[in-house]
């Protein structure tokens, strides 16, 4: 991203109605962009006091050396690297351009991150080749001092996901689950904090879980690239183009924009199934990236069949109990 368009995005930013302001800087890999420009992300926020700004990068920790842990540190990121488990299962779907795995590296930058009292927080994909590894997965994960853990389905939206290479069924993402779940009970650490089950124990008590894809929340989130355009979420490719930082003067032109107002109102009709379920509030369709045709009419969530069998599991395995 030019300094022009970064700059053009912090105008518009500002012209949120929210006094806090929270950006994940996301890539492919955002350390790519350099010191510089994140020196510059900070000038401007220094620049635009009226408000909080907070700061979140998602990195694959290659690249992390001491001065971006201390950069890190001293300017309050929240940091979270992409680790898939164990050694070997992340080896096997992150190799890099010689086809080699990456783990040593990237846990080589996490220690740097912890050395400068850094610490990370794990995103862990899933996806069809690592399914059955979830315990492995997840004891890994703990046992290399990981405390906040999330698990992302793989699911590659434009495929049927009982036909894609990576993509999880449902029988497959529920069993994961479930062991997960199992093994998170086992290992009797209230430190340990797994998001797919925090938004799980959560139903218990009736509550939504605090995550978009339990609280129909997408649309809170827009995505901009590196031209400035501005998208829905990423997970949602770039389909769906809002307009661009450049032609966008205030956030409220980007509220009035047909286009959105169009998607918002798509997004938030629920089928007949949602309609009649009654974990509706506790769940909202799921991902919106994650939904498909039912009917040629209204997208279902993907994953509707397992997030209502884990919570039928969770229901009965706790009877009541809090955990
Ligand atoms: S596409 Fe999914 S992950 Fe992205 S904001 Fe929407 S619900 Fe959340
Ligand atoms: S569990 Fe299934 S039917 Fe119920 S709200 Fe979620 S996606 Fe809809």
């Amino acid at each position: 991203m030019s300094i022009n368009t970064l700059e053009k995005l912090f105008i518009l930013l500002c012209s949120l109605p929210q006094a806090q302001v929270r950006t994940n800087w996301h890539g492919g890999e955002p350390l790519l962009a350099g010191k510089d420009f994140f020196s510059h992300v900070l000038r401007l926020q220094n620049q635009f006091q009226q408000k909080v700004w907070l700061n979140a990068i998602q990195t694959n920790a290659i690249l992390v050396d001491d001065e971006w842990a201390d950069f890190f540190h001293n300017n309050h990121f929240s940091v979270g690297v992409s680790v898939d488990g164990s050694e070997r299962t992340h080896n096997i779907n992150r190799i890099n351009v010689a086809g080699r795995g990456t783990y040593k590296k990237v846990m080589c930058g996490v220690e740097t991150l912890r050395r400068h009292n850094v610490f990370p927080g794990v995103i862990c994909t899933v996806t069809k080749k690592t399914v059955k590894c979830a315990k492995e997965m997840f004891m890994s994960l703990v046992n290399s001092g990981f405390k906040d853990i999330s698990f992302n389905v793989f699911y590659n939206t434009a495929s049927n996901c009982e036909e894609d290479i990576y993509g999880l069924t449902n029988q497959e993402w529920l069993l994961f689950l479930i062991e997960i779940f199992e093994a998170w009970l086992a290992l009797d650490d209230p430190t340990v904090r797994v998001r797919e089950l925090d938004g799980a124990l959560a139903w218990t008590e009736t509550k939504s879980a605090n995550y978009c894809s339990f609280k129909g929340l997408c649309h809170r989130w827009f995505a901009v690239n590196y031209t400035g355009d501005i998208y829905p979420c990423e997970r949602l490719g770039k389909t769906i183009l809002f307009g661009n930082v450049e032609s966008l003067e205030t956030f409220q032109n980007l509220e009035d924009n047909p286009v959105l107002l169009s998607w918002k109102e798509s997004i938030g009709r629920l089928p007949e199934k949602c309609i009649a379920c009654d974990l509706q509030s506790l769940c909202y369709n799921g991902c919106v990236a994650h939904r498909k045709l039912e009917g040629g009419k209204f997208s279902l969530y993907t994953y509707c069949e397992s997030r209502r069998a884990f919570f039928d599991y969770i229901t009965q395995r706790l009877g009541g109990k809090e955990v």
